[in-house]
């Protein structure tokens, strides 16, 4: 960590310059102009006085597996939530309240979970970043989404120096969205998530890459554990479980969203990729899309545009083992993620006329999608 300086306040230690690289999973971008690690509201409530003296925007960082910051880093104070408490209860009418600080490991929330024979989120296992962070986007695969077990999300609102609770109806929980990523992005830091899970659950088995590999295993009746497990070794082979030396999990996980398309244009689809109908895939969009709308797959686009697996521009490139995450090849630089993404959106638009929309957050660039930092 490259750190010039720093503020001792009562609870908390403000630095000055520290690079932002090592807290993504991206590694890539410059420095914050300050920085500070925070678990509590009130040291959360003392930075953002510090922040307020000097007029600076705020960042909240958890994990860093869904931001891409700029190589000019971030002119502001980035609120760094670390660690914190895990706890469980067994809820007396047949479920398990999971209580967890943001800092936490989100896969040390599904572990626990697992170990206690608790289902609903063993699908999301292997998914890198805090607690904190599993809101904002509503995290979600394999059929499953935090949505669905998420029962309270305790945070500091970072616009009125004071701190509140959001229940589930409260969240405006979407497909990769929530009030924490649209309308009121940046707004709050969250401090801790509630989850209420279902004791003795039987496995969502959705998925069918995920039911058939257990099947092959002669797991007829997984339990939940080896249900995890599979997610675990599935998403390792397509370089979504972060592992040093793996150039290929060097990313934010998938860089673009499936995009929500008209039933139609899958039949225009059809005629461009010159395949029968029912090989375009085609999912069911949530509710909030309307009747006639369905999501199809971005990797399937991106392919469809020409791009293959390991495609490179300098040293960034997409996945060797899918098309759908941009990863650092080594010592790529956020112009470098950049530039190739900006080629994939064109490459999609111009063979299929669907315009990709990317998944990561952006810190520290001209025009960010939507509001990640905070005045
Ligand atoms: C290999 C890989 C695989 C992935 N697979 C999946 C997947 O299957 N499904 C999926 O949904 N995502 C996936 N992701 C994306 C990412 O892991 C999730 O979005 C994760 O929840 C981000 O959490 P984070 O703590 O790392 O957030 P960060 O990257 O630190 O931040 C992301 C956004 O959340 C905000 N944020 C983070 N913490 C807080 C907090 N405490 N309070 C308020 N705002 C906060 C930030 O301000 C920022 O806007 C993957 C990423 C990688 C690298």
């Amino acid at each position: 960590m490259r750190q010039s300086g720093s503020t001792n306040l009562e609870s908390v230690q403000i630095q000055e310059d520290v690079v932002l690289a090592p807290y993504t999973t991206l590694r890539v971008g410059g420095p914050a102009r300050f920085f500070v690690e925070a678990q509590s509201d009130q040291q959360i409530l003392e930075a953002l006085r510090f922040a307020r003296t000097r007029g600076l925007e705020v960042f909240v960082l958890g994990g860093g597996s869904n931001l891409l910051v700029s190589d000019e880093g971030f002119d502001g104070l980035v609120l760094h939530m670390t660690g914190g408490e895990l706890q469980a209860f067994s809820d007396g009418s047949g479920g398990l309240r999971v209580v967890a600080d943001a800092g936490i490991e989100w896969d040390a929330v599904v572990r626990l979970a697992v170990e206690r024979d608790a289902g609903g989120i063993e699908c999301l296992a292997g998914i890198p970043g805090s607690v904190g962070g599993t809101p904002v986007q509503n995290v979600g695969a394999y059929g499953q989404e935090i949505a669905s077990t998420l029962t309270r999300v305790h945070a500091v609102d970072l616009a009125e120096d004071r701190v509140l609770n959001f229940a589930r109806g409260e969240c405006g929980f979407a497909y990769r969205r929530s009030r924490f990523n649209t309308e009121q992005a940046g707004r709050y830091a969250i401090t801790q998530v509630e989850y209420r899970l279902e004791l003795g659950a039987k496995p969502s088995l959705e998925y069918r890459d995920l039911s058939q590999y257990l099947r092959e295993r002669g797991a007829e009746h997984p339990t939940l554990a080896e249900t995890a497990d599979a997610v675990r070794v599935i998403r390792s082979r397509k370089g979504m479980v972060l592992a040093e030396g793996d150039a290929d999990t060097r990313s934010a996980g998938s860089f673009f969203k499936n995009p929500a398309v008209g039933a139609d244009v899958i039949w225009t689809l059809a005629k461009t990729a010159g395949c029968p109908v029912e090989q375009v895939p085609q999912y069911r969009a949530g509710a909030e899309y309307g009747a006639g709308v369905v999501k199809t797959s971005a990797a399937w686009l991106i392919e469809l545009a020409g791009f293959s697996k390991g495609f490179a521009l300098g040293r960034a490139g997409l996945s060797s083992k899918h098309v759908l995450a941009i990863t650092n090849r080594g010592g790529a630089t956020a112009a470098e993620i950049v530039a190739l993404r900006d080629t994939v959106i064109a490459g999609v638009m111009e063979r299929t006329g669907i315009r990709l929309e990317q998944e990561p957050v952006l810190l520290g660039f001209p025009s960010q999608n939507g509001h990640s930092a905070f005045r």
